[in-house]
C-alpha cells in the first residue's frame, strides 16, 4: 500500500517540487493551500504523514499543528515541519505542540525523504502487531490467519480478515470508511454506495466474533476504531 503524505504549502513551486519527489520515491501525495484545507484533507483523506509549512495565509502553521493534534481524528498523523531559519523558537514551540521533526529550508529532496522515512519507520514500529493477538475471548493468529472466539473457529472472508486487521494495527486511532475503501478496496473516490460496502461488511464481521464485536467501536458519521480494555 502507498503512504499518503499530505503537503500543506501555499507557495505552489514548492508544492510543486516536493510532489515530483515524493512521488518518485512511491509515495501518494495530497496538498492543501491553506489550514481550513488543510483540516479538512487531514480528516477526510487520513494521510499517513504531514509536511506542513510554518509560513500559512490565514491560519499560521503553529495553529494548524495544535489544531491537528487537538482533533481526535488527527491527532496520531505524524506532522513534519517546514521552517524557515528565521523560526528557529516556533520550531521549539511545534515540537512542543506535538510535531514529530522539522527540516529547515532551504532542503534537499534526500535530506527531507530520509526524515520522512525515519518518522514514518518509528510510528510503524508502535503500531507493529503480535503474530498472535488476543483480548478476552478474541484470538487472531496471523500467521495462520485464522480468528477464533472462545477457542472457535471464526470462518471471516478475506476482505473480513482484511478489516479486523487493519483495524487492529491502529488500535485506539479512529479510521474513516474511506480510509478503509481505500485500503481494503482500493477505491480511490469513495461514493455513498462503496461507503456503505464497509459498514456491511462491518456488520457480518460484528455477527462473526459474537462478543467480541463489542471492540470495534463505531464513529458515527465518520468510521471505526478497535479498542481493547487494556
Ligand atoms: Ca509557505
Amino acid at each position: 500500500m502507498k503512504e499518503k503524505i499530505l503537503i500543506v504549502e501555499d507557495e505552489k513551486d514548492i508544492v510543486k517540487m516536493l510532489r515530483y519527489n515524493l512521488e518518485k520515491e512511491g509515495f501518494k501525495v495530497i496538498d492543501a493551500s491553506d489550514g481550513e484545507d488543510a483540516m479538512d484533507a487531514a480528516v477526510r483523506q487520513h494521510p499517513d504523514l504531514i509536511l506542513l509549512d510554518l509560513m500559512l495565509p490565514g491560519m499560521d502553521g503553529l495553529e494548524v499543528c495544535k489544531a491537528l493534534k487537538k482533533e481526535s481524528k488527527t491527532s496520531s498523523i505524524p506532522i513534519i515541519m517546514l521552517t524557515a531559519k528565521s523560526q528557529e523558537s516556533d520550531k521549539v514551540v511545534g515540537l512542543e505542540l506535538g510535531a514529530d521533526d522539522y527540516i529547515t529550508k532551504p532542503f534537499s529532496p534526500r535530506e527531507l525523504i530520509a526524515r520522512i522515512k525515519a518518522v514514518l519507520r518509528r510510528v510503524n514500529e508502535k503500531e507493529k502487531i503480535p503474530e498472535i493477538f488476543q483480548a478476552g475471548d478474541l484470538k487472531i493468529d496471523f500467521s495462520k490467519i485464522s480468528v477464533s472466539v472462545k477457542d472457535k473457529p471464526v470462518e471471516l472472508t478475506s476482505k473480513e480478515f482484511e478489516l479486523l486487521k487493519t483495524l487492529l494495527k491502529a488500535r485506539g486511532r479512529v479510521l474513516s470508511r474511506d480510509f478503509l475503501l481505500d485500503t481494503i478496496w482500493g477505491f480511490d473516490h469513495a461514493m455513498e454506495i462503496q461507503t456503505r460496502t464497509v459498514d456491511v461488511h462491518i456488520r457480518t464481521l460484528r455477527k462473526k466474533i459474537k462478543n467480541a464485536s463489542k471492540y470495534i467501536i463505531t464513529v458515527k458519521n465518520y468510521g471505526y476504531r478497535f479498542e481493547t480494555e487494556d
